[in-house]
């Protein structure tokens, strides 16, 4: 029988000073999300800092972020965060853990969402007092819950084999939306995080089935780079494809580069995404006449951050590249020390390898 998924409500997130307001849901873009990796504290006394930080949000954007989550574990952080929130159009998320206090007082800058896990922020009237600053402040909410938050009942029923780890997650997650439903607050997306594929990809089924609300997909800790790359593949596909995932994160022991790259890509694949820059490289092999890696490693993200809708072939050799490239807008293949610029499989330039860089963007400029 066929699944049938709800189409997710919209969600505004960001919109506050001169934060950029994204939608997420109902027929949006699927955005692309990735959390930064060092800690904040001090940043808001270090101007150098801020602006190294600045300039870093703005590459992201570049290569297709839409919105950057930073851990906020302490009272210092938070006063930081909310600098870097004044510092930046990209929509920034708190991720606050335990102390609801800290996500009151990153309100009080433009922060865009608060991401909490209401299994770990105690009380109710804790939780409730987050709801309503939000409310206030114009700010969105993610409830993200895992399997280490499973309520007490939950965690018999699947240690005692009578439910899916899966579905409980799915059914803590829905008790935590009850919650937000009872205080009249409808701007927040779930995530439900398991770092197996298949666990991944039936708790976020099992939610579709049965509510409307947005989702932030993922696949928590999902390893180093190819690991990584490889499961969030698996599961984003299997779930875009159903049209689930409003919003997704690739986590990994990697960059935050890397991170949006593989998500852009993923999108792309997926049909979710369109235009851009599209790289063809070949893999490398004994006729090569230029280090198509090295290359690669120096431009892969330049080019992916340009805004023109062009493919780029970066080939080994002579022998194949025009023509396995022929279809590229621009490329470039290496011969004897020399490298051939060609567009449309049509050689334009001949040059040292030395001069290859700037002869190729110079060629590439004036597309
Ligand atoms: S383009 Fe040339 S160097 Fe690259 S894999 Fe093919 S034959 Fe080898």
């Amino acid at each position: 029988m066929e699944k049938k998924f709800y189409e997710p409500r919209t969600v505004s997130i960001g919109g506050n000073g001169n934060v950029e307001r994204i939608l997420i849901g109902g027929k949006e873009p699927v955005t692309i999300q990735t959390m930064w990796k060092e800690g904040i504290i001090g940043v808001k006394d270090d101007p150098v800092r801020l602006e190294a930080i600045r300039n870093k949000i703005a590459q992201l954007k570049m290569l297709g972020c839409d919105i950057i989550r930073f851990a906020v574990p302490d009272m210092e952080s938070a006063e930081s965060f909310i600098e870097i929130c004044k510092a930046t159009s990209m929509p920034l998320v708190a991720d606050i853990h335990f102390d609801y206090r800290l996500a009151l007082k990153c309100l009080e800058g433009p922060v865009a969402a608060i991401r909490i896990n209401p299994g770990n922020i105690g009380a109710r009237d804790r939780v409730e007092a987050v709801v309503n600053a939000c409310r206030d402040k114009g700010a969105a909410i993610r409830i993200g819950v895992n399997s280490g938050s499973l309520p007490h009942d939950l965690r018999e029923l699947v240690e005692s084999g009578k439910m899916s780890r899966a579905v409980a997650l799915s059914e803590t997650a829905a008790r935590e939306c009850a919650v937000f439903d009872e205080l009249n607050f409808d701007q927040f997306v779930v995530s439900m995080k398991a770092s197996s594929v298949q666990e991944t990809i039936d708790a976020n089924e099992d939610f579709a089935s049965k509510y409307n609300i947005p989702l932030h997909v993922g696949v928590t800790e999902a390893g180093p780079l190819i690991t990584g790359v490889v499961k969030s593949t698996l599961a984003f596909s299997h779930l875009l494809k159903e049209g689930i995932g409003s919003t997704i994160r690739v986590s990994l022991s990697s960059s935050p580069e890397n991170e949006v790259i593989t998500g852009l890509e993923i999108l792309r694949e997926c049909g979710k995404r369109s235009g851009g820059v599209t790289l063809v490289s070949c893999p490398r092999c004994g006729r090569m006449g230029f280090d198509v890696h090295g290359f690669m490693d120096r431009w892969q993200n330049k080019l992916l951050s340009m805004k023109k809708d062009i493919t780029v072939a970066v080939m080994g050799c002579v022998v194949n590249g025009p023509g396995e490239g022929k279809h590229a807008d621009i490329g470039i293949a290496g011969a004897n020390g020399k490298a051939i610029i060609f567009k449309k499989g049509e050689i334009v330039r001949t040059v040292d390898e030395k001069d290859a860089d700037n002869v190729f963007e110079e060629e590439l400029n004036s597309l």
